[in-house]
């Protein structure tokens, strides 16, 4: 079927990374409940679901949780999942957002028996901020300061017990004793494409979109192994399938449209790609150092580790080395450039 897509249709380009973006609105609809609708990360939803079961059992909370992994992976969902499971109430906040310390203290004091406590980005917690969790989770109960000066007491306070559910990017930023005190640790991967296309068929069902067998397969194999990007990509596809096809996401109706929104046959955006090709032209393969790479291509550092390099590193596209980044010969492969060999290739 050839589709006649309308020359004046220039939908601006989606973002091709996993964080959250204005585009997403309305992705609620779209999160899992139970375990049994979190399709994918095989080891930790088994995991998940036994020590949910087992905490049913003795009718205790949870034991806290991390979970951690590029965004867009499903760490909220998962938070919002365990909640569902264990028949509990949820409340969401981020590290950023607790500025003071009786900002925390209110919000745990305010839990009730065995709720969850939601902290995004819990990596960016200030450490005043951080340390009232430490007694909160290990003893349930914090430490106040009443009043100012010589005349300021400490006060303990009992806490209903609960369990704090921390979700973030770079585990490696989390203090060892806020990290030491998370009972069960898990680490999201990257999807693969039959999981994509699993989510991306039941996306396109909770929203009415009509798609076919190829037009999942196509969008799940240039979603950069991320939910968010693949929920996204079906939106904007079923924009082209509406207005430039007769309504249906078919795997030529997919590849159109991705094509034009420049997602290639793998999922590279344009960023992916410049990111490439200076490693390549600018630095002869690498390596070269991050914040180099990143003024080069005019980004920044944080949102090259955190956006871009997981993929390109997972597709072999991509070399970390003590002294830099490196580009594999499989990326000048893809960009049919010629490999001429790294002059200092570390081993
Ligand atoms: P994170 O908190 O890691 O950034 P979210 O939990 O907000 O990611 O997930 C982003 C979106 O991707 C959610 O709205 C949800 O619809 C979808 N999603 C993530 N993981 C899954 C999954 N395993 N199964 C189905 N949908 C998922």
């Amino acid at each position: 079927m050839s589709i006649d897509f309308s020359e004046e249709y220039k939908p601006s380009k989606p973002s091709t990374t996993g964080e959250y973006t204005p585009e997403d609105m309305g992705e609620n609809k779209l999160r899992p409940q139970f375990l049994a609708d979190f399709n994918g990360q095989e080891k930790a939803r088994e995991n998940l679901s036994i020590f949910i079961e087992a905490a049913r059992m003795r009718s205790e909370p949870l034991d806290h949780v991390l979970l951690h992994g590029p965004p867009g992976l499903g760490k909220t969902s998962l938070a919002t999942i365990i909640a569902n499971e264990m028949g509990v109430d949820i409340r969401k906040t981020s590290g950023p957002a607790i500025e003071k310390p009786k900002d925390l203290a209110a919000i745990l004091t305010n839990l009730n028996e065995n709720d969850i406590l939601f902290i995004d980005e819990i990596h960016r917690m200030n450490r005043t901020v951080e340390e009232i969790l430490y007694p909160a989770m290990e003893d349930n109960e914090i430490d106040i300061i009443i009043g100012q000066g010589p005349a300021a007491t400490s006060i303990r306070l009992p806490l209903k017990r609960f369990t704090l559910v921390g979700a973030t990017t770079r585990s490696g930023q989390l203090s060892a004793p806020m990290r030491d005190r998370f009972g069960v640790i898990i680490k999201l991967e990257l999807y693969n494409v039959d999981d994509l296309q699993k989510i991306i068929e039941r996306s396109a069902s909770i929203l009415g979109i009509p798609i076919d067998d190829g037009g999942s397969r196509e969008i799940a194999m240039r979603s950069r192994g991320t939910p968010r990007i693949a929920n996204r990509l079906l939106r904007r596809v079923r924009d082209f399938a509406q207005v430039c096809a007769d309504g249906v996401i078919t795997k030529t109706v997919a590849d159109d449209a991705l094509k034009r929104l420049e997602i290639d046959d793998i999922g590279l955006d344009a960023v992916d790609r410049k990111l490439l090709k200076s490693i390549i032209v600018n630095y002869g393969g690498g390596p070269v150092g991050l914040e180099t790479l990143a003024a080069t291509i005019n980004e920044e550092a944080i949102t090259i580790e955190d956006m871009y390099e997981p993929f390109l590193l997972q597709q072999g596209f991509l070399t970390r080395t003590p002294r830099g980044r490196c580009a594999t010969q499989l990326a000048y492969k893809h960009l049919n450039m010629d490999f001429i060999g790294q002059q200092s290739f570390d081993i």
